[in-house]
């Protein structure tokens, strides 16, 4: 089996990955060996809906939708729609005529799943923040807001939060000149969460991986804008910082849901009984995961 194979992904917006109902998945009759291969390279017009690997091109509900077909070592078709688009799996001998009537049948649902991911993906861009001082953002699922103070030290590590006053607002101090450059300011406030972010899931990652008798070899942040983190088979985990703008409720799902793959490398029901395992509540959270709005740094 392809390492590849071993490696979970975990999307943002998650559509069709790992909710119920599954992607749908339709089992084929035994196949006789096409005799020729199928043209996979055709040329793809400019489509409504475009994946960035896209090699194929339907028509459904009056929209050009272009999508990366793979065929592999399988033997039913898989649909799945990421914040990247659609992307259908088939077994090597499968006539392309059975796929593209499989789509057509399943219209309903790739394009119901098209437009979530859009929709998701707009919301997300809404949530930018854009650093400059006075800035509101979330930290911790709490608000906070960034002031700069030329008089800062320098040497407490570029910033301190401090504990919200009377308007429950928390306020992050970070030692720059008030005329500070937009870019500038930016990469101090998101250095200093960074750091947080760090801390914060070590710490996690710490407390839930005996719980889950599962060992990580090394946590890595990603910064990747459509995926909250993954698992891959040598124990290594990655999640996106940018979680720490969230509650850390929602942080613990996630690091406990990546801790979960390194049992199982799949959405399984047995993957998802390790998860309820430490955390019951974890269908409250995922969908709770799924509303929350990420800040994304410009
Ligand atoms: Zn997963």
């Amino acid at each position: 089996m392809s390492r590849f194979v071993q490696l979970a992904f975990d999307f943002l917006a998650g559509a069709g990955r790992e909710a119920p109902p599954p992607a749908p998945t339709v089992p084929l009759s035994p196949v006789t060996p096409a005799p020729a291969a199928e043209p996979l390279n055709q040329v793809v017009q400019p489509g409504t809906w475009q994946h960035p690997q896209a090699n194929r091109l339907i028509r459904l509900h009056d929209c050009d939708v272009a999508y990366a077909f793979k065929r592999g070592k399988r033997r039913t078709i898989g649909l799945s729609v990421s914040p990247e688009g659609l992307t259908v799996s088939a077994p090597r001998w499968t006539p392309v005529g059975e796929v593209e009537a499989l789509l057509r049948d399943k219209a309903d649902w790739v394009m119901g799943k098209l437009h979530q991911a859009r929709t998701r993906a707009q919301e997300l861009a809404r949530a930018k923040v854009i650093w400059a001082d006075g800035v509101c953002f979330d930290f911790l699922g709490a608000p906070a807001r960034l002031v700069l103070d030329p008089a800062h030290a320098r040497a407490t590590a570029g910033g301190t939060l401090e504990a919200a006053g009377a308007d429950g607002v928390a306020v992050l101090r970070l030692g720059l000149p008030h005329g500070a450059a937009h870019a500038r300011i930016q990469d101090a406030a998101q250095a200093w969460l960074m750091r947080q972010a760090q801390g914060n899931f070590t710490q996690r990652l710490d407390h839930f991986a005996p719980l889950l008798a599962v060992r990580y070899t090394r946590l890595r942040l990603s910064s990747a804008g459509t995926r909250w983190g993954s698992a891959s088979v040598d124990g290594s985990i990655r999640l996106n910082w940018r979680l720490i703008h969230l509650r850390q409720d929602l942080i613990d799902y996630v690091v406990v849901h990546e801790l979960s793959h390194l049992r199982h490398m799949d959405h399984s029901p047995q993957f998802w009984a390790v998860v309820a395992s430490v955390l019951p509540d974890h269908a409250e959270r995922r969908l709770a995961l799924r509303r929350a709005a990420v800040p994304l740094g410009t």
